[in-house]
């Protein structure tokens, strides 16, 4: 046993993250190195709607230098899922893009994710089985999931 074994309660976090706290605009997360002269600013939300009503959203930045996009999975009514610190990484080769399982309801019908243009994801589904979803295009093919770009739904809302 060592004396890092924490006791229950609050979780050990390096975050500082206030969102969901206040209206204001999502605070821009530290800088992520994405080039050598990063200026990364909030862009705009993607909301997922089901049914007409919004159930979560992918909050979108962007480095005004090398434009490369960087997105953040938000659940309303739940704090901010991710715990890592500054951005969340993505390959040149990669695009952001939500999954959607049609075999799920709600809050666990949609996820953000990182596609490549082709081959195989391993994906976790909801209830934490991992299985191989194939790509093509940079969209999923499968007859119980599917996906779609981020970027191509900027400030709109999509019905999944
Ligand atoms: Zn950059």
């Amino acid at each position: 046993m060592s004396e890092s074994d924490a006791p229950s309660g609050k979780p050990q976090s390096y975050t500082r993250k206030t969102l969901g706290e206040s209206d204001e605009k999502p605070k821009t997360p530290e800088i992520y190195k994405c080039c050598d002269n990063p200026q990364i600013t909030y862009l705009a939300p993607v909301n997922i709607n089901i049914d007409e009503r919004t159930i979560g959203s992918v909050d979108v930045w962007r480095c005004a230098s090398c434009m490369k996009a960087f997105c953040e999975e938000k659940t309303l009514g739940i704090d901010s899922i991710s715990d890592i610190v500054g951005m969340p990484r993505i390959e040149d080769d990669e695009k952001w893009v939500v999954i959607i399982s049609k075999l799920q309801k709600g809050k666990d019908k949609w996820k953000l994710g990182k596609l490549k243009q082709n081959g195989m994801i391993k994906f976790e589904t909801a209830d934490e089985k991992i299985i191989d979803l194939k790509i093509n295009d940079y969209k999923i093919v499968d007859d119980f999931h599917s996906s779609f770009l981020v970027l191509d739904h900027i400030h709109t809302a999509v019905e999944i």
